[in-house]
């Protein structure tokens, strides 16, 4: 079974709801503003209505995905980002300044994230699979060094000999991540998302206003988000859901 049909066929036993046990914050790290748009922030939209402590980390403000400027792009994408993130209640908020569409996965990446996870303390970390072949078709070459990058940064964070320069001179101290949540990847386990945040996740893709604008065959936010969760929750029996590929990092 291919990775296009192990997202997208129902499985033949509906997929376990997450354990949320455990989970006091979240990171979620991805290339680009938008990228948590796509049915991840729906899950976000769930956790921070529970209670649950969720932060973006952005390693690129996206500054070469529109037609305009980069020196224009990159600020108005970054306002744009954090209405998203106000929509979903998100506070926390990084983006890094790597370049958008030619990031590179290497030690700088995976040592930029290392710090943001010892800095934040996540208990799990939401990114990419960094898989070349997605339900979507190929994925982006920036998508696909953030999630190894974000994978091996996870298990960095917990090594005090890797990155010591984030001990001694920041006083980062390590940090185990319990888990990994994996988009893009054969889901494992799915979140359940009620109307409410159903609607704050199609709020939250639509704040990319001007960015969308630039996409006249983007289908509408709306159309899209719905279709995503739907289309995920039948992997779980339930109307909408968002599916992950959960991996225990720790026991
Ligand atoms: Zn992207």
């Amino acid at each position: 079974m291919d990775t296009e049909d192990a997202l997208q066929a129902p499985a033949a036993e509906p997929l376990p709801l997450l354990d949320e046990l455990g989970l006091g914050r979240v990171l979620v790290v991805v290339a680009h503003p938008d990228d948590a748009e796509y049915g991840t922030s729906a899950a976000v939209a769930h956790w921070t209505s529970r209670g649950i402590e969720v932060g973006y980390l952005l390693l690129t403000a996206g500054e070469a995905g529109m037609q305009r400027p980069p020196e224009e792009a990159g600020p108005l994408r970054t306002r744009e980002q954090r209405a998203a993130c106000d929509a979903v209640g998100v506070e926390r908020l990084t983006i890094l300044d790597f370049p958008d569409g030619v990031l590179e996965y290497g030690l700088p990446l995976r040592r930029a994230i290392a710090r943001e996870i010892r800095a934040f303390r996540p208990d799990a970390v939401v990114c990419g699979s960094g898989q070349l072949e997605v339900a979507w078709g190929f994925d982006h070459a920036d998508h696909r060094a953030a999630g190894l990058a974000a994978i091996d940064a996870a298990r960095d964070a917990d090594n005090r000999w890797v990155f010591p320069e984030l001990l001694h001179d920041e006083d980062l101290a390590p940090w185990g991540v319990q888990r990994l949540l994996l988009t893009g990847a054969r889901a494992t386990h799915c979140v359940p998302v009620d109307e409410a945040a159903e609607r704050r996740a199609v709020a939250s893709l639509s704040a990319h206003e001007a960015y969308l604008a630039d996409l006249p065959w983007h289908p509408a936010p709306e159309e899209l988000v719905t279709g995503v969760l739907a289309e995920q929750g039948r992997l779980a029996g339930l109307p909408r859901a968002v599916a992950f590929a959960e991996h225990r990092l720790r026991g």
